[in-house]
């Protein structure tokens, strides 16, 4: 394990890149810490009359390109730390992406599961309560993350309504559709880095039929291997933080996800449609064409980044991956799509739900589609052309495309 902070190794990929610029160095110190971090402590009610209190964390990275946006994780491991980190990637993937945002992140050190539904929602409340001086539709629009969803977004809207005086849509993404949530938004992070896939499938020799192994199967993770299976992949492997499950003739992902919801693991399918058990930490190892990270961050690492078999890693968790692995797959020839190009479509359609906010007027899904579709092909175009070029990475080539951005607004 690195002794650096989790900041200053995301610190490290993007300083690399400014390498490949002509830039001021100067320009690049602001990066070190971020515009604003606001730590802060939950106290709630719980249902049996006592009280707890919980860390949370609002922090704004930097705000050069526009309002800074970014989820909110509930999670037992949140840390400032990460949430900075997290921050930092978001400034980084609004610029790869192009939308006039900069970048934001939340936590709260919390298990959801250990909470009651009334629970979960004073604890939401309380989080706007306190931050609602940070946030706002033009200063930190957050979104949800690893395990919060539309009802929590929801309720934090509402509570920020009340306390603003005013019916402000656009503070938070990522909301139910009848209220003011966009189409398209839920798949959204899926469906970007599967158009991304699709758009380089000759270039990455992705052929029809591909064996896929996909770790998590939150939002990111079931929704790709729906539209995987729909494009007549083969599913092979998946897991969730309870284990892992393989299916070497495909799994069924209409039977997983309803494992999924009744159980609340996908290893409850195990020993039923051709599915077994297999260990968790062999995901990342499993013989197959495609590997998605679709769960937390640092999943593949020195210790492990050796056994993947896949030639092909599509990120779509935040970090899946530490630098240190990403040399050594690097030399191993595996091509990681990275995070900051490959999960941006979650945060695209967020931006196409605060425009739609603001502008009072919706799209129909098909052309929330065709944007999210045209955005992930030109960027990715982009990316794919530079880290040719310049013979280097994709993730290097999308930090270098994305500095250039950050450069550009900086006077
Ligand atoms: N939490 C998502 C991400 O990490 C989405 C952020 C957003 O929509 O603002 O990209």
């Amino acid at each position: 394990m690195s002794s650096k902070t989790m900041l200053q190794q995301a610190l490290t990929r993007f300083f690399d890149a400014a390498k490949h610029l002509n830039i001021d160095p100067t320009i690049l110190e602001k990066w070190e810490f971020p515009l604003e971090t606001t730590h802060a402590r939950l106290t709630i009610r719980m249902d049996d009359g006592s009280l707890k209190s919980f860390r949370a964390w609002r922090s704004r990275n930097d705000d050069t390109r526009g309002p800074t946006k970014g989820g909110i994780r509930y999670h037992q491991s949140v840390t400032a730390d990460e949430v900075e980190t997290l921050a930092f990637l978001m400034t980084i993937k609004c610029a790869v992406v192009n939308l006039p945002f900069g970048g934001g992140k939340g936590g709260v050190q919390i298990d959801p599961l250990s909470l009651s539904k009334t629970e979960l929602e004073r604890l939401s409340r309380r989080y706007v309560q306190i931050f609602s001086k940070v946030i706002g539709p033009n200063r930190d629009i957050p979104a949800p993350d690893v395990n919060t969803n539309a009802m929590i977004m929801a309720w934090m809207a509402n509570e920020y309504d009340s306390i603003v005086g005013e019916v402000t849509p656009a503070v938070i993404t990522g909301k139910p559709i009848s209220l003011g949530g966009s189409l398209g938004r839920d798949d959204a992070t899926a469906r970007g880095g599967y158009y991304l896939l699709e758009y380089l499938a000759k270039d990455l020799g992705f052929t029809p039929g591909a064996r896929v192994a996909i770790q998590g199967f939150g939002n990111a993770g079931s929704h790709i291997a729906q539209l995987l299976e729909s494009a007549g992949h083969k599913v092979v492997a998946v897991s969730d933080s309870k284990g892992a499950i393989g299916g070497p003739t495909g799994i069924d992902i209409g039977q997983l996800s309803l494992a999924k919801e009744r159980n609340g693991s996908v290893t409850s399918l195990a020993g039923a449609h051709g599915t077994s058990k297999i260990a968790a930490d062999e995901l990342v190892s499993v013989d197959c064409d495609l590997l998605v990270l679709a769960a937390m961050e640092d999943m593949v690492h020195a210790g492990n980044a050796a056994n993947v078999k896949a030639p092909i890693i599509l990120e779509l968790a935040n970090s899946p991956i530490t630098p240190e692995a990403d040399e050594i797959l690097k030399n191993r020839g595996v091509v990681v799509i990275p995070d900051i190009l490959a999960n941006a479509g979650g945060v695209t359609v967020s931006y196409f739900e605060w425009v739609q906010n603001r502008q009072g007027y919706y799209w129909p899904i098909e052309d929330i589609h065709a944007r999210l579709k045209t955005k992930m092909e030109e960027e990715g175009a982009a990316i794919w052309a530079s880290a040719k070029e310049k013979n280097i990475t994709l993730r290097s080539a999308a930090y270098v495309h994305a500095l250039s951005r950050l450069v550009d607004a900086i006077y």
